[in-house]
C-alpha cells in the first residue's frame, strides 16, 4: 500500500489515480489526481492541510486541531506535489 502524494491518503490500487492515456497513476488518488490532471490545480499547500486537518478531527473528535495541523504540517509538505519549489520554471 503506498499513499497520495498530494493529500497523503492511505490508497490501494483501486484509489489510484489516472493519467490521460487512462493508466493509474499510482503517486495520487483518485480523488486527487484524473486524465493526467489535478482535480483542483489551484488548490495550496496551506488549503490541503486545513482541510486534512479537519478530516482527522471529523474521523477522531477526540483530537484536539493543534494535534490535527501538527500532523498535517509535518507530513504533507515533504509529498511530490508541494515539493516542487525549484522545478517553476518548466511551467511559464
Ligand atoms: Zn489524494
Amino acid at each position: 500500500m503506498g499513499f497520495c502524494n498530494s493529500c497523503g491518503r492511505p490508497i490501494v490500487k483501486k484509489d489510484y489515480g489516472t493519467n490521460e492515456d487512462g493508466s493509474p497513476n499510482p503517486d495520487y488518488c483518485i480523488d486527487c489526481f484524473q486524465d493526467g490532471e489535478f482535480t483542483e490545480p489551484d488548490i495550496t499547500l496551506n488549503e490541503m492541510i486545513i482541510r486534512k486537518s479537519k478530516e482527522m478531527m471529523a474521523k477522531n473528535p477526540r483530537l484536539a486541531e493543534t494535534e490535527a495541523t501538527g500532523i498535517t504540517t509535518m507530513f504533507l509538505p515533504g509529498l511530490k506535489r508541494w515539493h516542487v519549489e525549484e522545478d517553476y520554471s518548466k511551467f511559464d
